[in-house]
């Protein structure tokens, strides 16, 4: 018998270039994520790994095939060629071009095999696009709004918005709520959801705020930040820990197989 292992998630890194502090000395390139995502997924019972970019391909899908789930966190704007549009606006930032092959990458992987896949902000918005969707590329100057979707200046968990959710949807019965208060830093948002996916949550505006792909075992994306709000929002922290609980039953299932 095995004894339970925790599940391993992938996050895929991000490039964050640090400045020398010594005067003429050379820049470096570090590829991390974000602590906050790692620290709720520890707590729910995870191992979080780093997914480094610019992987050769078989490296990159030898080391998918060891994960037991995707979390896709957040960033920056994702390069709109890759949903077939020009870039509309001038606020569409600095694209992270590897990042955004190797999400891909991994999100269409996950979608055909089954494995739990948790999309935030920046995520949300790459799972629609490796299905086929299409993005709102800025907020302010597309639609027309009376709510502040981002906010700079903020405390990380301020709640800027209300999420109505769908009752229907996986995202509702784990939050165990339909009204949900949550924090919010976007200026781009899901126009067109990809193939397969369902909308489960949208601000009073009728923005969407997340997705989820029922043909999935679990397939959820949000437009919000739940690893801000995991320290104190139970439904944040509901979230984290049914996602992990499918990594661990994708894990098992996994390895019954192997066994047989
Ligand atoms: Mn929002």
């Amino acid at each position: 018998m095995h004894p339970p292992v925790a599940p391993l998630i992938g996050v895929v890194a991000s490039y964050h270039r640090v400045t020398s502090s010594s005067p003429g000395g050379e820049d470096r390139l570090f590829a991390g994520a974000y602590e906050a995502y790692l620290r709720s997924l520890i707590h729910a019972g995870a191992l979080p790994v780093i997914v480094p970019l610019e992987l050769a391909p078989a490296a990159l899908r030898g080391l998918f095939d060891r994960l037991d789930g995707i979390l896709l966190a957040g960033g920056s704007d994702i390069d709109p060629i890759l949903y077939g549009a020009p870039a509309v606006h001038s606020t569409t930032s600095a694209t992270e071009p590897e990042r955004d092959l190797t999400e891909i990458a991994i999100t269409r992987w996950a979608t055909e095999e089954g494995l739990p896949f948790l999309g935030i902000c920046r995520g949300h918005q790459v799972a629609n696009v490796a299905l086929g969707g299409t993005l709102y590329q800025d907020i302010p100057s597309q639609l027309s709004t009376n709510i502040q979707h981002d906010n700079p200046g903020r405390p990380l968990d301020y709640h800027a918005h209300h999420v109505r959710l769908e009752p229907a949807s996986r995202l509702a019965q784990i939050a165990g709520l339909t009204d949900l208060p949550t924090n919010s830093r976007h200026h781009q948002a899901v126009e067109r959801p990809g193939q397969g996916l369902v909308i489960t949550a949208r601000t009073a505006d009728g923005v969407i705020e997340a997705t989820e792909r029922p043909a999935s075992p679990f397939f959820l994306s949000v437009q919000w930040h739940p690893e801000n709000l995991y320290p104190h929002d139970p439904a944040a922290q509901a979230l984290f820990k049914s996602f992990v609980e499918a990594a661990a039953e994708f894990r098992h299932e996994r390895l019954n197989i192997l066994a047989d």
